[in-house]
């Protein structure tokens, strides 16, 4: 079997993994709040934890795998987007956990087998607080529940490596004149009548924002669990939060035993952010024409733990790479094909998700078919070497455990591929209008074209297509 390491945040040292029980290997990552489209910052937890989950799910097997990811939908700013917006709260989440899975699929990230909302979840979490308010770990305060931090003092601060008294010193607090201690954080608090509200024993409120992802991980994988992850902007105070919650109310448990986060994304070598305008979403790049794949190999080609630099000109490598990796591919392995992949990638991405070390590999798989093949016509029936389809089989399945090269995922090409026939018809066309003096199916062919969304460039050295913002390539079916 193959020998996964991890590097767990809680011991700072990459570890062998080792389940609690290989027949159901668990993990938990945390999801977004749902208000507004995912931000390029957003996907790379999810794309990272997705390869760990095809890892898992190949040396455990599928059906051993448990990944659960929550959506966060009660939160001050979904409350506060409604209020602005004027629309309902359930319109609002229910939009937006849509787009987010739309936009993960593009990427290439399969779905977590649960996917819990906190709305779902606000029994277990009022039953989780009044076990941390029976058990001294938590106390009630003009309508909040706060968790007492100085019930636990010893142990919070382990995961991100602080002492209470340096949090203090250091961080924003929310200073509360009913917080005992100021590190005290919140896990109910009261809701006016127009805010979401639930009936609790502490009166109509809403939970705070780490309980839920500890009464989640609770219901869903138990109170011991093997890896939990996310972006190292959560390491503190949210995962302190999440541990101290749990392990208080469930000391039995250990809660999570390897954690893993993944450093943040830049953009152009800057930190993403709406003052500089280099924010963006996943959708923006999507709708640019810049492909779900390519999006995913661009950050494949950067370990996890430091930090991704999203350039043009990485997208554009990227891009290139997958074209030629995409010409090689045969159209006779289909949806369902999957062979085995190579061992150097799988090894690659076992030691610590080192996924730069696999898009190598696959490099050199890749070249590996093309020599097979040169030296087919070099040497014709004196060629003695291996077999390039099998080598072309183990390619193929060494990319698509990364999550590319999916047939799914290809349709950008054939959309190229097609553009270009388009053009070249449209060319045709007008050389005989020219001679005809009707343009009438010209005129016809472009305005189809213009409908679905391409931009239309005639010029006298020919004619130029471009997919436009809002480009639909479902409507040039029409014109095949
Ligand atoms: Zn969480």
């Amino acid at each position: 079997m193959t020998t996964i390491k991890l590097h767990n945040t809680r011991t700072r040292k990459k570890e062998v993994f080792a389940p609690l029980d290989p027949e159901n290997v668990r993990m938990y990552v945390c999801g977004p709040t749902v208000y507004d489209r995912a931000h390029l910052g957003n996907a790379r937890p999810v794309v990272v934890f997705d390869v760990l989950y095809r890892l898992l799910r190949h040396v455990y097997g599928p059906d051993h795998v448990t990944y659960a990811r929550n959506f966060t939908d009660v939160d001050d700013k979904i409350n506060a987007r409604a209020a602005e917006s004027g629309r309902s709260i359930g319109e609002i989440t229910a939009e937006t956990t849509q787009w987010f899975l739309d936009d993960m699929a593009a990427l290439g990230a399969l779905e977590p087998d649960h996917m819990p909302r906190a709305t779902q979840y606000i029994p277990q979490m009022v039953a989780m607080i009044e076990g941390l308010i029976a058990k001294g770990h938590a106390y009630q305060a003009e309508g909040h529940v706060l968790f007492a931090v100085d019930s636990w003092r010893e142990h919070y601060g382990k995961l991100s490596g602080r002492s209470v008294d340096d949090m203090i010193a250091g961080a924003r607090v929310e200073v509360a004149p009913y917080k005992r201690n100021p590190m005290d954080f919140v896990l109910w608090k009261p809701s006016s009548d127009d805010l979401p509200g639930w009936a609790s024993p502490w009166g109509r409120g809403r939970p705070g924002w780490h309980i839920e992802c500890s009464a989640m991980a609770h219901d869903l994988l138990g109170e011991s669990f093997d890896i939990h992850g996310g972006g190292n902007d959560l390491m503190f105070p949210h995962h302190e939060n999440e541990i101290a919650q749990s392990c208080c109310a469930h000391p039995e448990g250990q809660f999570a035993r390897y954690w893993l986060h993944n450093e943040m994304l830049q953009v152009e070598g800057k930190k993403m952010s709406k003052s500089l305008g280099n924010f963006f979403t996943v959708r923006d790049l999507l709708d640019q024409g810049i492909p779900g794949e390519v999006i995913r190999f661009v950050f494949l080609s950067t370990h996890y733990r430091k930090p991704m630099d999203w350039t043009a000109e990485k997208a554009r490598e990227a891009e290139e790479t997958l074209r030629r990796w995409r010409r090689l591919v045969p159209d006779a392995f289909d949806n369902d094909w999957m062979g085995s992949p190579s061992e150097s990638v799988v090894e690659s991405v076992a030691n610590d998700l080192n996924t730069a070390q696999a898009i190598s590999e696959l490099h050199r798989l890749h070249t590996g078919v093309l020599n097979a093949y040169n030296r087919i016509i070099a040497h014709g029936a004196d060629y003695d070497g291996p077999d390039p389809n099998v080598l072309e089989s183990e390619f193929l399945s060494s990319a698509r455990f990364l999550g590319l090269l999916e047939p799914d995922m290809g349709g950008w090409i054939n959309t190229a591929a097609d553009l270009a026939d388009f053009a070249a018809k449209l060319s045709d066309l007008r050389v005989e209008a020219k001679q005809s003096k009707d343009f009438s199916e010209v005129d016809r062919f472009k305005s189809a074209l213009i409908t679905a969304g391409v931009e239309v460039r005639m010029s006298k050295e020919g004619v130029e297509l471009v997919p436009g913002p809002n480009f639909d390539p479902a409507k040039l079916e029409a014109l095949k």
